[in-house]
């Protein structure tokens, strides 16, 4: 008797794929920094109704002359073709973009992985061809280039005095009243967040002067507890209108939870009268920055989720309870953690491409239907877009 439905199961080859290049000059690093002109690109999920390929957020700023705009750069990884085999890559648009490596006419070079920059010569979209063979040969894989303006957002810093009762962190050491962080400190710390949102358009323009006048009678000196009314006094003090105001302050979070809070934001949509963000001495990249910008600019958001791993749990306020944990997930800006907590003995897992244990800087550019904590660069953009707007009269 004849089965009532016959099933087979397909050999689907996939030549090359799209992957970061975190330095400039080795396409075989796979791991490192963040850079402005070296986004991560969306590579999940892909349905050939969304392209069937992954896609690349590009910054531009129009400000800068044509012959200045810095190359942006990613990489080819060939998987299913052998090392020998004939690469071109060829930009859809090249009103849009422009290949400058390879050179025109050149091929890939015999490797295994392979650098590829171009040029965003205007804002939209286009596409990076990879063609098998011949610069007009058959097109094998594509990459999604979506060149972003950008936007510069105005950040007002402030450095406050937290009076309050002698306290100790975890290490028993007396908590100044006052951030350790110099001027210097806080430019360098906005020059790294403005590396991870350039690809998305957005660049934070810190005012010239930061703010070191305010004080602050809290319970402990030098502790913001951002799950009390502490947040919202901090975030009125000194504040700066049609601005992202940030507090470097030296502990977030209660005497027992010393040193374990990174940085603490609300979002300018949830709480448009009192957003900003709280930044701890701990927190000593520009990830945790960034991140907490994040909140500001209302990431995550879908209120059923507080990062992309976590969702609510009225037993674990502010980060939430864990729900996944997948290389992908660590490699976003909004993973809950400055770390990945489990070291160890899975390098796939614990180097998601920003060094051992660092979670990553990407902002998914897709809204994939079964991800409700996705659409993030259009979300951020959003948001970004009402905080430049002119103050209403
Ligand atoms: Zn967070």
């Amino acid at each position: 008797m004849p089965i009532a439905k016959t099933v087979h199961k397909w050999t689907r080859i996939v030549p090359v794929r799209f992957l970061r290049a975190p330095d400039e000059a080795d396409p075989s690093a796979d791991s490192g920094n963040p850079e402005a002109n070296a986004p991560d690109p969306d590579d999940r999920g892909f349905l050939p109704a969304d392209q069937g390929c992954a896609v690349l957020p590009v910054g531009r700023d129009e400000s800068v002359a044509e012959a200045d705009i810095p190359e942006t750069r990613v990489r080819l990884s060939r998987q299913d073709i052998e090392d020998a085999g004939v690469l071109h890559v060829v930009a859809s648009d090249p009103d849009r973009l422009e290949v400058t490596v390879p050179a025109a006419g050149a091929a890939l070079p015999a490797a295994r992985k392979m650098m590829v920059k171009f040029k965003a010569k205007s804002a939209g979209e286009a596409y990076i061809e990879v063609r098998f063979g011949a610069a007009e040969g058959p097109v094998i894989h594509r990459l999604r280039v979506v060149v972003n303006p950008l936007r510069d957002v105005r950040l007002a810093a402030h450095v406050p005095t937290i009076n309050g009762a002698a306290a100790n962190d975890s290490s028993g050491n007396a908590v100044a009243a006052r951030s350790i962080r110099t001027d210097g400190d806080i430019r360098n710390l906005i020059e790294d967040v403005n590396r991870i949102y350039f690809p998305h358009g957005i660049r934070f323009v810190l005012d010239a002067a930061i703010d070191r006048a305010g004080v602050l009678n809290f319970t402990n000196q030098g502790f913001v507890n951002d799950m009390t009314d502490e947040f919202d006094r901090t975030t009125a003090l000194n504040r700066a209108a049609g601005a992202v105001n940030m507090y470097f302050v030296p502990q977030i979070g209660s005497v027992a939870e010393a040193d374990q809070v990174g940085g603490s934001a609300n979002s300018s949509r949830g709480q448009p009268r009192t957003f900003g963000s709280l930044i701890a001495d701990m927190a000593v990249g520009g990830q945790t920055v960034a991140h907490e910008l994040g909140h500001v600019l209302n990431l995550v958001k879908d209120s059923h989720y507080v990062h992309v791993n976590t969702v609510h749990d009225p037993a674990r306020p502010g980060t939430g309870r864990d729900v996944r944990d997948d290389i992908v997930s660590r490699r976003r800006l909004m993973w809950a953690y400055t770390d990945f907590q489990i070291a160890g003995g899975m390098p796939y897992r614990d180097d998601v491409g920003y060094f051992f244990n660092g979670p990553g800087c990407m902002l998914t550019v897709r809204n994939l239907a079964g991800d409700r904590t996705d659409d993030e660069m259009a979300e951020v953009q959003r948001n970004a877009a009402r905080l430049a707007a002119p103050a209403r009269p």
